[in-house]
């Protein structure tokens, strides 16, 4: 039976810095255990989304074998699944900032101060319905939280009430096309957002907030509304049985919507303090039970965001020594990223990604250390995102 574990790296690419007298991170850095698989392994480069940059959910769908155009829902979807939300065909589902208005509706601050949970806020607004659409609602890591509309004759072309930025205020949702739906949607939008502002404004929660001097959490936010609707499963699509070990929710939802189970780590948390070692353990015990073990990691694009190449290089030596536990197993890993996240860009880009797959009866090639130069010159070659699956299961 073909097993596979792969790791993919969040923004792992990067550019050369001068600092480093021109290499990237993944290449200054000491990476004995990437360089030992890579000099058992073949490696290549791989062009995610043919010249297009990424979003991380987009990469990630393209890398899994999904064909965006049929398949990709907008990522309110993602995150709400991500969250632990159950979808239902036709779901309209968006992302949401908590965050604090005054009372003229101008934004004060996009995250309510960085607030720990939304618990509270999102409980007191939860299962209202409006015009027969029903509001579901579920918190986020801090200031964020989920929306999901479920009625008839809904429509996600609707624009973000989130204006993006503070001073302003606060957007009216719009209907993006003509369609009857559409402005339905938005118009149902803006009567809960209205309502769930007073709510807010009221909530005992927010008085003691004032009281301390602090901002209240009064207005939802919100971006990236997508309309549901369930995709073929990665146990249909490759005959494997598949499951997800991430952190942050935006992966468990992309795993959760291919179907994979998810496995679920208290120090998994999808920042840079994130549990790297117990994720490559609980992989190695996965793949017991599993056919195929995600695991990703996502530090290396929060520093590359932050332009930060001491951080990138130093998280890299982080999962490097982490990966010492799958030396020596007998099944083949797979190490690459959904995109590159350049530290001179902060930002991603659509730069080419490294990739190694390495394991038992793999015959090597010649590449010795993983890093963007050296993958170049690997047998792989130049791949496409979209062959990846194909090509990691010819090889495994
Ligand atoms: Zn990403
Ligand atoms: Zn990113």
């Amino acid at each position: 039976m073909r097993k596979i574990i792969l790791i993919i790296l969040d923004g792992l690419g990067d550019r050369p810095i001068e600092q480093y007298g021109g290499l990237t991170p993944l290449e200054y850095a000491f990476t004995p255990n990437m360089d030992r698989l890579a000099k058992n392994g073949i490696c290549g480069l791989m062009d995610v989304m043919e010249g297009k940059t990424p979003e991380s959910d987009e990469a990630h769908l393209t890398l899994f074998g999904y064909n965006l155009k049929k398949y990709y829902t907008g990522r309110g979807p993602i995150e709400a699944l991500g969250v632990g939300m159950n979808l239902m065909r036709g779901d309209i589902a968006l992302r949401a900032n908590l965050a604090s208005v005054d009372k003229n509706l101008i934004v004060i601050d996009r995250r309510a101060q960085r607030i720990r949970s939304t618990k509270e806020f999102v409980e007191a607004v939860n299962k209202m319905e409006i015009d027969g659409v029903k509001f579901f609602l579920k918190p986020g890591t801090e200031h964020r939280a989920v929306i999901v509309m479920r009625g008839e004759n809904l429509n996600d072309k609707i624009s973000d009430s989130d204006p993006h930025k503070v001073g302003v205020k606060v957007k009216k949702v719009r209907p993006l096309n003509e369609s009857k739906n559409a402005k339905f949607t938005a118009s149902v939008l803006n009567k809960f957002l209205a309502k769930s502002h007073e709510i807010l404004n009221n909530l005992e929660i927010n008085k003691k907030r004032i009281e301390k001097g602090l901002l209240p959490g009064n207005y939802f936010l919100t971006r990236g509304a997508g309309h549901f609707r369930p995709v073929p499963s990665f146990k249909r699509k490759y005959g494997m049985k598949a499951c997800c070990i991430a952190g942050a929710g935006l992966y468990k939802g992309i795993g959760k919507l291919v179907g994979m189970s998810l496995i679920n780590l208290p120090g998994a948390t999808g920042s840079v303090r994130t549990d790297i070692r117990g994720k490559f353990i609980a992989a190695k015990k996965a793949i017991k039970k599993f056919d195929f073990v995600f695991v990703h990691v996502k530090g290396c694009d929060i520093f590359g965001h932050d332009g930060n190449f001491e951080g990138k290089r130093h998280f890299i030596e982080k999962i490097d020594k982490a990966m010492q536990v799958l030396l020596g197993i007998d099944v083949p890993i797979v190490i690459t990223a959904d995109h590159s996240t350049p530290c001179e860009c902060k930002g991603h880009s659509n730069d080419p990604v490294p990739l190694l797959i390495s394991g038992p009866g793999i015959r090597p090639d010649t590449v010795k250390n993983f890093g963007e130069r050296y993958c170049k010159f690997g047998t792989l070659g130049k791949l496409k995102g979209k062959e990846f699956m194909k090509k990691i299961m010819e090889i495994a």
